[in-house]
């Protein structure tokens, strides 16, 4: 028996950690100006970038207003006007060396998708570019490959991109050539949505409508409009590109499906906050660069609690653009990891038994005479507006709990929720002491006379009324009021924003509409306006007193309490996606027109076949790994083992140990074998039924708990094998190498 094994498999993986080890660090030059200093982030922001007020430099002032009308008012944006845009952006895009141009959109995929076309025609037969005003505002993909949840028949399949302008074009680079990407919506021919975007768009729509009506109630009659507002905290995993390729499962699933724990993991928290290694330094300073180009205004970097894990978070934006700026982040973190010989791992737990990623949504409302809802006022007045608005989204949140979590199911995610890392899979709202301390009075309060009185008996006009600082946090809350914004931690690393926040706008909408028509009640029937606005206040908070909690989320109590008070706890997908279906969901967008029947049911669909699918590749993957790595590298430690024991009997030694320790991993692989065929055996009866849903519940319940146990079994055949027959990479290979 030699020391080091002769399997290729193994030599790769010590090939790949030589690697790691020579890794130089990339280097990227930063443009300078005409004295050789490197540029300000300000100087070049944006610069790869067309949107409303480069349309607004390029354009006559008539032509403007007329273009901005038609984003405002949702007017046609007609023919020679869209021409004329089409020009300039031309123009634009000839100095900028870009040769082509595509309609980058959102598929309900949880990626983006983008087809990409020449500017180059013919004309005369001489070669021109050229760029029209239809090319501009809609183009065609073939929607037939791109899921529709069986809205759209196949034989049907013209789909539309349709030009967003509220969100900027911008310019992906490429190795080779640059192209011009138009954010788009995507929908079908009947003019459903097949995207992301649309819902997105029709839910700020309504939430601006509901929110400046009931503004203009409480007598803040010069808002003209109200947006949403998000800044996405997005976490990741690093690892070596070397080993990435080693792992099948990783390439597949972006998971490891087998493992064993390396013996430090983040017991020790030196992690969080560290000093960043200089090789992800370089890295995020060429993805921020980048980003910078491309006017996203990416603002911290740090590590996270994991090792080999990080964080990158922007300063918000419009809901809207924040969403489309998320997708940038994640495509240029994955696409500079590779520059740098690492691979992006946006997977909600891609180690298991290690912190997962998620990626907070701290979200606002915000004013176009520039008020954040839901900061606290410096005045009882304002505090008056800001106790509505937070009562408003407790009544919402109350009210759409389960659909909030259906929102950010995947099933990624179902082995992040609960798992002592990210808050449980039922949604309740932390508000921290100070202000739990304040609805409470007023809840308890008596007759309220004088609502300016009872606000300074309350301590509510003297201002800060919620604390800022990070002291008042409760990290394991999944819907968390921090100050002057909510934070809806429990969404995956690797989902788009824009559902959970197109949920979040759509309930908070519907409340709005609801709290506006009590307060109009209550007006006409006459009396002090206050006292009466603190009453509906006071009713909306115990309204919803059932979804707030400030304990420990993470806690075996809460999950009994919360069933107790009658929060949903959907526990995984399958589970969580029946929100959706719920009379309250269907009407809550059908009312608001965010998604008509069709429209859901399709989402429905999508989302319970990208489950199956998911998880059947997770499965196969995990078979073949088995068949293909852990037999042939235990039956081969099995062999040479057994073949030592002959010989160490032969010189006379004891090989007492020696075959103890045989018998002992043959049985270790007999018992893997039988949790394995185990395991096959019910994914086989699971990928009988062809109803997708009940589908998804023989996977969830019966498929993946196997699955589990037979990981267990490996895991533990892994850490009694000599090292040097270990095909694939290891935990502590891939998290501790810098
Ligand atoms: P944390 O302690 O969670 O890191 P930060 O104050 O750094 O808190 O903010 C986190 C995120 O919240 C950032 O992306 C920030 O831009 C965003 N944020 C701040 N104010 C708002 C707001 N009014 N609306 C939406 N997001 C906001
Ligand atoms: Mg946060």
């Amino acid at each position: 028996m030699s020391i080091h094994s002769n399997s290729p498999s193994v030599n790769a993986r010590y090939t790949a950690i030589r690697d790691t080890i020579d890794r130089q660090i990339r280097k990227i030059d930063i443009p300078k100006d005409n004295l050789g200093r490197p540029l300000l982030v300000s100087e070049y922001f944006a610069c790869n970038t067309f949107g409303v007020s480069e349309i607004k430099n390029a354009l006559p002032e008539a032509d403007f207003d007329q273009f901005e009308k038609t984003i405002k008012e949702g007017a046609r944006l007609e023919k020679p006007l869209a021409d004329k845009i089409a020009k300039t952006v031309r123009t634009w895009a000839a100095e900028k060396g870009i040769s082509h141009f595509c309609h980058w959109f959102q598929p309900m995929t949880g990626t983006t998708a983008e087809k990409h076309d020449s500017f180059l025609t013919f004309e005369d037969g001489k070669p021109i570019e050229k760029f029209s005003g239809s090319q501009l505002i809609q183009s065609e993909p073939d929607a037939s490959s791109f899921p529709s949840g069986g809205m759209r028949a196949t034989f049907e399949a013209r789909g539309y991109t349709v030009w967003d302008p509220s969100s900027p074009m911008f310019i992906m680079e490429s190795t080779n050539g640059r192209t011009l990407c138009i954010p788009s919506a995507f929908i079908s021919y009947t003019g459903h949505a097949l995207d992301e975007k649309t819902p997105l768009l029709r839910s700020v729509e309504a939430l601006n409508k509901s929110a400046t009506k009931l503004l203009h109630t409480l007598g803040d009659t010069d808002v003209g409009r109200v947006n949403a507002t998000l800044g996405a905290e997005q976490e990741y995993f690093l690892i070596d590109r070397a080993f990435f390729v080693l792992r099948p499962d990783l390439l597949m699933t972006g998971r490891t499906l087998l493992g064993a724990q390396s013996p430090k993991s983040h017991e020790l928290d030196d992690h969080y906050f560290g000093s960043i290694p200089s090789r992800v330094t370089a890295f995020m300073q060429e993805v921020e660069y980048e980003l910078y180009k491309l006017g996203v205004p990416a603002k911290t970097r740090h590590n996270e609690v994991a090792p080999g894990q990080f964080e990158i978070a922007p300063i918000f934006e419009d809901v809207n653009v924040g969403s489309d700026h998320n997708h940038l982040i994640m495509d240029m973190l994955s696409k500079v990891a590779r520059r740098h010989d690492m691979a992006l791992l946006l997977h909600e737990k891609p180690f298991a038994q290690i912190n997962g990623s998620g990626k907070h949504n701290n979200w606002s409302m915000g004013t176009d005479t520039g008020i954040n809802l839901l900061e606290p006022g410096q005045t009882p007045q304002n505090n008056l507006r800001f106790l509505v608005m937070l009562t408003t989204v407790l009544k919402a949140v109350n009210k759409h709990s389960g659909l909030m979590r259906a929102s950010i199911a995947n099933p990624g995610n179902d082995h992040r929720l609960g798992g002592n890392e990210a808050p449980p899979a039922i949604i309740s709202v932390f508000l921290g002491a100070e202000l739990t301390n304040v609805l409470d009075k007023l809840e308890a309060g008596e007759k309220i006379d004088n609502a300016e009185r009872a606000m300074i008996d309350l301590n509510v006009s003297r201002v800060p009324l919620a604390a800022k600082d990070n002291t008042d946090r409760n990290r394991t809350s999944p819907f968390a009021f921090t100050g002057n914004k909510f934070e809806f931690r429990a969404v995956g690393g690797s989902a788009s924003c824009s559902f959970p926040m197109t949920c979040v706008n759509a309930a908070v909408a519907e409340a709005m509409e609801e709290v506006n028509a009590k307060l109009q009640e209550k007006f006409a029937a006459g009396g002090d306006k206050e006292a009466a606005t603190l009453e509906v206040v006071r009713e909306l908070i115990k309204e919803s007193k059932r979804v707030r909690f400030e304990g420990n989320n993470y806690g075996d109590d809460w999950i009994k309490e919360a069933e107790s008070r009658g929060l949903p706890h959907l526990k995984n997908t399958p589970e969580a996606l029946s929100a959706l279906a719920t009379p309250e969901a269907k009407k809550l967008f059908s009312d608001l027109k965010i998604l008509d029947d069709a429209e859901q049911e399709s989402r429905l669909n999508i989302a319970y076949e990208n489950y199956n699918r998911k998880i059947e590749i997770e499965t196969d993957t995990m078979l073949k790994l088995l068949d293909m790595y852990v037999y042939p590298a235990a039956t081969s430690y099995l062999a040479d083992m057994a073949t030592a024991v002959e010989k160490i009997k032969g010189v006379g030694a004891n090989s007492t140990p020696q075959e103890a320790f045989v018998k002992k991993l043959a049985n270790m692989i007999a018992d893997l074998d039988k949790a394995s065929e185990a395991f096959a055996a019910e994914l086989s009866a699971a990928k009988k039924e062809t109803d997708e849903i009940k589908r998804a519940k023989l996977l969830a319940e019966k498929v993946l708990p196997k699955m589990e146990a037979t990981r267990e079994l490996s895991d533990q055949i892994e850490d009694k094998m000599g090292d040097a027959y270990w095909p694939l990479p290891k935990y502590r290979e891939m998290l501790f190498m810098k």
